[in-house]
């Protein structure tokens, strides 16, 4: 096959010019999962055979003529977005059947009567869904680890996690297997994932991407993003996401981010403000290396460096942990067993009461039972006002942070991750470790701006390679500015190219 098999835009021209079919692509996909998922577990399922029908339907609509974007580009979706047969656009007959389960018992049968805004989007731009990505159970946990059909493997050593909650999708990328997949990140879920495999992953700015069709985490955090291994790749898929939704009423209206408008901003003149915050001698020395050597590659580049303040970072962490299971913990009052969820079985003389208890002792999982109660609690009168209240105070704040630190900067610059995928099992008793993981991101989130995580450096760890990231942090709907300025550092430094093995 002609094209490169992990390069969006490669896939896209050559299946546009016909030296290559969108049937061949897919099959080589399925293959390359057939042969890799037993060990990697980044899919919970895969769509073979209505992977390879689509296919044959975008070569079809390529022979007559059709541009499409991402004409015969293989995606794996999150399994916590909504893939089902396609009812609410023309029946052009592009529909997925196939679960949603959100790697929880309590959705482990539940198929979605419709598909997702950004999954649509994709498919109506020729994309092939080839399968669903596993994740932690409802996008709560930073290792996919939690997840009832098991851990996703670290592409770069099994012995690791993938990071999470979007681990399925982002070892699918980084283990080659498909060149986008689809993630949600809540307070980091598509970034430090993205990191620990060595790939880019973007969170847009709240309000880009439609949340419709996403299964609701925390809703006034969670974003849709994709993970690529280039930025050129992003900025393809982000395009085609991108734009208004009539059904989310908090998708944005703001003109999508056009992939050719990289260009345009690669010449602008740039200073980036390294997060003070950020320089931690908590950080592994992996990620304080590649913080600084990246600093130095854009001095070389010409860009101006500031050093700027965000001295809130470290409430960040206390603020999400406090907002994101209050939202959730209303989110996931739908799941009952009644209209939503697997139904428990009663005993006799059980009732109503029974049923909920029952059914959701059953289906959730202890890290998703431990948001519930954090967030009935937070949310409780009498506690209210001590700790949702100040949460909020806290993201409004740091929303004042941000703007000061954007009035000398462009971007911000500072880590992913405290440090590289760390060993299956390793976090698993210790929840504040796992929460720690999000230092850098969850600030993010809280002011809903735009942010990517792209390979930076590799780190010696037990005698193994493992990938590093760095993150950029944009003002609002810049995601062209920081994919751009994204772009000089993979010409750069080639990081983006380094592959596993
Ligand atoms: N790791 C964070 C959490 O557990 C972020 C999750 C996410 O972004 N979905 O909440």
């Amino acid at each position: 096959m002609a094209s490169d098999p992990t390069n969006v835009r490669e896939i896209r021209d050559g299946v546009l010019a016909r030296q290559v079919s969108a049937a061949e692509v897919t099959r080589a996909a399925l293959m390359g999962i057939a042969r890799s998922n037993a060990s990697l577990n980044a899919f919970t399922q895969v769509f073979e055979n209505r992977a390879m029908e689509n296919a044959a339907r975008v070569d079809a609509r390529v022979a007559a003529g059709d541009r499409l974007p991402l004409a015969g580009v293989p995606v794996a979706i999150k399994d916590n977005m909504c893939t089902g047969p396609d009812l609410w656009t023309a029946g052009d007959g592009f529909g997925y059947a196939g679960l949603t389960t959100c790697a929880s018992r309590i959705l482990e049968n539940y198929s979605s009567q419709f598909t997702a805004t950004a999954v649509q989007r994709l498919i109506d731009a020729g994309a092939i869904i080839v399968g669903k990505a596993n994740m932690d159970e409802f996008a709560m946990g930073s290792s996919t680890e939690r997840s009832i059909f098991g851990p996703t493997r670290n592409p770069w050593d099994e012995s690791r996690v993938a990071g999470g909650s979007s681990g399925g999708s982002a070892a699918a990328v980084g283990a080659g297997l498909v060149p986008l997949a689809l993630g949600s990140d809540t307070g980091g879920s598509i970034r430090q994932p993205a990191a620990f495999c060595g790939v880019l992953g973007l969170k847009p700015t709240y309000g880009r991407v439609s949340r419709y069709g996403l299964v609701a985490f925390a809703s006034s955090l969670d974003q849709i993003g994709p993970l690529t291994r280039s930025a050129d790749d992003a900025a393809i898929a982000l395009e085609v996401m991108s734009g208004k939704d009539a059904l989310d009423a908090t998708s944005s209206t703001h003109e999508p981010p056009r992939a050719a408008g990289l260009d345009s901003h690669d010449a602008s003149p740039l200073t980036l403000g390294v997060v003070r915050q950020g320089r931690s001698g908590a950080n592994h020395p992996s990620v304080a290396d590649a913080l600084e050597r990246a600093i130095q590659e854009y001095t070389k580049l010409g860009a101006k460096i500031v050093e700027v303040d965000l001295p809130l970072i470290d409430h960040g962490i206390a603020a999400y942990y406090i907002v994101a299971p209050a939202e959730a913990s209303s989110n996931l009052a739908r799941l009952d067993g009644v209209r939503y969820g697997r139904r428990a079985a009663l005993k006799p003389g059980e009732g109503l009461e029974d049923l909920y208890a029952r059914s959701r002792g059953e289906g959730f999982g202890p890290e998703v039972k431990r948001r519930i109660m954090l967030g009935t609690h937070v949310l409780s009168s009498g506690y209210y006002d001590a700790y949702y209240n100040t949460a909020l105070k806290v993201r409004r704040k740091l929303l004042g942070d941000f703007e000061r630190a954007f009035e000398t900067c462009d971007a911000l610059l500072l880590p992913s991750t405290p440090g590289p995928a760390f060993k299956i099992g390793e976090k698993t008793d210790d929840p504040i470790a796992m929460y720690l993981e999000d230092v850098y991101t969850v600030i993010v989130n809280l002011a809903g701006l735009p942010a990517l995580s792209m390979p930076a450096g590799l780190a010696d760890v037990g005698g193994k390679k493992l990938p590093v990231g760095v993150q950029l942090i944009g003002r609002m709907f810049d995601e062209a500015r920081l994919l751009s300025i994204a772009r000089r550092f993979e010409r750069a430094t080639q990081w983006h190219a380094a592959r596993p093995g």
